[in-house]
């Protein structure tokens, strides 16, 4: 499952960002008791850290040779991945044109050197606690109050991320649509209470199936369930949606009013396409949705697939 909550029992992340490896040394004393401390020396290595790390907040030192600081913060803005990721500039220069200019760019605070150290600490454990405040919220957003699994909004945020980056890698993307079986005459003969906790059990046997930190599980809508997984190609996807099949089923929770069979099950749709230039995600999730749409019609209980072209 992808591991977008925040950590509370992980330390905050901090990078920083100077030419000068004494400065890096000074606020890195200032910080590792608190913090894993991250350090680039310069602009180039500070983006490619804010990528592979994504810290929680960034002191970056404006003036350096080649990517200067300013430079750094209108890659990282610039960036799906990296815009949320507070920049305080730490900086020589005094004047209030780099400060406009800086806070133009989206930096959240300034220092300027030389630091003070009891300052330093104080607007960075201020920075770090509303970035962390932050994406507590933003989790909560994102997760389907129901179920516990992220909502549609994720889905809609993700499908659109993912499919970018196999288009750009040139790698498959697979979906998954699935949807309880007579769900409708399950809430009729149960309850509506007992539905939700059914909608939840499942919710929780289709993550238990996937495992990579990129693959996804979300609350489509009502009792559609969506699946993203990138960088896998059809068979894989047909194997991930014969185990969810399989685990819902085991979950036994007993359906007396199915037309298939004495617990509840699900139907599924799979496809899979690499992404091409002029084709948006939308067609991946009509042909997902109309897989599902032939497992219902074909008898229910069932994964239906489609390889599309250039997979
Ligand atoms: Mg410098």
């Amino acid at each position: 499952m992808k591991t977008w909550l925040p950590h509370p029992h992980n330390r905050p992340k901090l990078l920083i960002v100077d030419d000068q490896l004494t400065n890096i040394r000074v606020l890195h004393e200032l910080f590792r008791e608190d913090c894993d401390v991250f350090m680039a020396t310069s602009g180039e290595q500070a983006i490619t850290v804010c990528q592979t790390q994504l810290p929680d907040l960034i002191l970056l030192d404006v003036v350096m040779d080649g990517v200067d600081g300013h430079e750094v913060c209108r890659r990282l803005k610039a960036a799906p991945a990296t815009q949320d990721i507070p920049i305080i500039f730490i900086t020589a220069k005094q004047q209030d044109t780099d400060e406009v200019l800086g806070l133009e760019l989206g930096a959240v605070d300034f220092i300027s050197k030389p630091i003070n150290p009891v300052v330093v600490k104080a607007r960075v454990r201020t920075h770090l606690t509303l970035k962390l405040q932050y994406d507590l919220l933003r989790s909560i957003a994102l997760v389907d109050g129901l179920t516990g699994v992220a909502n549609r909004r994720k889905f809609d945020e993700d499908i659109s991320a993912d499919w970018r980056q196999c288009f750009r890698e040139q790698k498959p993307l697979s979906l998954i649509m699935a949807d309880v079986d007579f769900f409708k005459r399950y809430n009729d003969r149960y309850g509506h209470q007992a539905g939700d906790d059914c909608l939840s059990s499942v919710a929780q046997a289709l993550s238990k199936t996937v495992r990579r930190p990129y693959d996804l599980v979300a609350r489509y809508g009502g009792e559609e369930f969506a699946c993203i997984l990138p960088k896998t190609d059809h068979s894989g996807a047909v194997e991930i949606a014969e185990k969810m099949q399989k685990h819902v089923r085991a979950l036994g929770i007993e359906h007396s009013a199915s037309d298939i069979d004495r617990v509840v099950t699900i139907s599924l749709g799979v496809a899979t396409m690499t992404p091409t230039g002029d084709l948006e995600f939308k067609v991946l999730i009509e042909a997902a949705d109309k897989q599902l749409y032939k497992a219902k019609k074909t008898g229910r209980a069932r994964v239906c697939s489609v390889a599309m072209s250039s997979t």
